[in-house]
């Protein structure tokens, strides 16, 4: 399959081909076509998969007819809503929408909490036709009539699921409630689950179905590795690994704010200069802190579940999980950061004696067990008993973390030493 069998006209083949895009993705494929159709559709892709693209280019395609270089507002209603949990993943969409829209003469914005509100005003009331948004700041546009929504032709919830996860459903509904019924509705989620399905019948019409790599399915080129450890050695294992393997872009995923900002203060004082996201930055702060890991200024960037959600960063090849999540799912979007689009990945996990929970969670929705590494000097100590013995990988024929060193072991030297 190549790009010139979706139907897109010469300039955004051009673009493609300007990004290095060889071929469109399966999501792509599979998308591009039905969306150009005209088709409500309930689409199975994470971030990775090249989804901003399967939407962007055909909304961009179908609606170049309305491009105009009027000066009046009224020339430049708002045509296209995009909708994303975050303020990251807004960032994101919105500059693929600039990039992949370069030729195409339609103005497109972004509006997101955390800022000044009123350059957002300004820059609204002079028109746009594509407005990508998180929900709570469109509510207050809304509620201060700086935005109008009654000529929207298309909506997209992207990552309806971790909208729905933060709680953000009743404001869609309030929006939704302010724009047209007759529309196309895109909605894109990294899985299928009964909520999203109940959510797809509720705001979608007679929706087409694009499910293209099966359920919570990981990337082939993704090497999966954990490592135990006790849960107070596991920094300085971090820092072990990064320098063993001279990591240089690594993704370190903790479940705290706080644990965030101390995990980066730790390998910083360390010499390996790190930054945090985390939903108590500010966005400038968030922002700054993404643009030095892009730019590689920094080498590793901790980040939080929530902030880190959408991240794009292309040939990721670390992603660590400093603690499990406690949803299996968040284990597979953390390691979705890696491995993308052909390029090969290694997502790390370290992995404590109580945390055998999470992990036996993990591993049953991944359906196989994690392979596991030692280094023998971090081992768990024995003779801690933080939490019962527990067995989780019957299956894998890999060796068995009890949660009590190598079982029959002596105990590791540090042990001995009164550490
Ligand atoms: P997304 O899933 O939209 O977050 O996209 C993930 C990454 O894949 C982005 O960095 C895109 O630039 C890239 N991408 C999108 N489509 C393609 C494609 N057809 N071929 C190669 N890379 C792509």
């Amino acid at each position: 399959m190549t790009f010139d069998n979706l139907g897109l006209s010469a300039d955004l083949l051009a673009t493609v081909a300007r990004e290095g895009y060889t071929e469109p993705t399966p999501v792509q494929s599979a998308a591009i076509p039905l969306i150009m159709a005209g088709r409500d559709i309930l689409a199975a892709a994470q971030t990775g998969t090249g989804k901003t693209a399967a939407f962007v280019l055909p909304i961009l395609e179908n609606l170049r007819h309305h491009g105009n270089a009027g000066f009046s507002p009224a020339r430049h209603p708002v045509r296209v809503l995009i909708l994303t949990p975050t303020r990251e993943l807004a960032v994101q969409v919105s500059e693929a929408v600039k990039t992949y829209g370069r030729g195409v003469p339609l103005r497109s914005a972004v509006v997101y909490g955390g800022t000044r509100i009123d350059p957002e005003i300004k820059m609204l009331w002079n028109g746009v036709e594509i407005l990508v948004a998180t929900p709570g700041r469109l509510l207050d546009h809304i509620g201060q009539r700086s935005v109008n929504l009654s000529a929207v032709e298309i909506l997209v919830l992207d990552e309806a699921d971790r909208m729905l996860d933060m709680g953000f459903i009743p404001d869609v509904r309030k929006i939704i409630a302010s724009i047209p019924a007759k529309r196309q509705t895109l909605l894109f989620s990294a899985t299928f689950s009964d909520d999203i399905r109940q959510m797809a019948g509720e705001f979608l019409t007679n929706p087409e179905t694009v499910e293209v790599a099966a359920r919570n399915s990981i990337a082939d080129n993704l090497t999966q590795v954990l490592y135990p450890v006790d849960t107070e050695r596991k920094a300085d294992l971090l820092l072990h690994l990064i320098k063993r393997d001279q990591m240089e872009q690594v993704l370190v995923f903790t479940r705290s704010k706080l644990g965030a900002s101390r995990l980066a203060s730790y390998l910083d004082r360390r010499g390996v200069s790190t930054s945090a996201i985390h939903g108590d930055r500010s966005q400038p702060e968030r922002t700054r802190a993404l643009a030095a890991f892009k730019g590689r200024f920094v080498k590793v960037l901790v980040a939080t579940d929530v902030a880190s959600r959408g991240l794009d960063i292309e040939d990721l090849p670390y992603v660590v999980n400093f603690e499990l999540p406690n949803d299996p799912q968040d284990y597979i979007h953390r390691i979705g950061r890696t491995g993308r689009a052909g390029a090969s990945g290694t997502a790390i996990s370290l992995v404590s004696p109580d945390e055998v929970e999470e992990l036996r969670g993990v591993q049953r929705l991944l359906r196989k067990a994690i392979p596991y590494a030692v280094v023998e000097e971090f081992l768990p100590d024995p003779d801690r008993e933080p939490a019962p013995a527990r067995r989780y990988d019957g299956r894998s024929g890999a060796r068995t973390f009890t949660g009590r060193g190598r079982s029959g072991q002596a105990r590791p030297a540090y042990a001995a030493s009164g550490r």
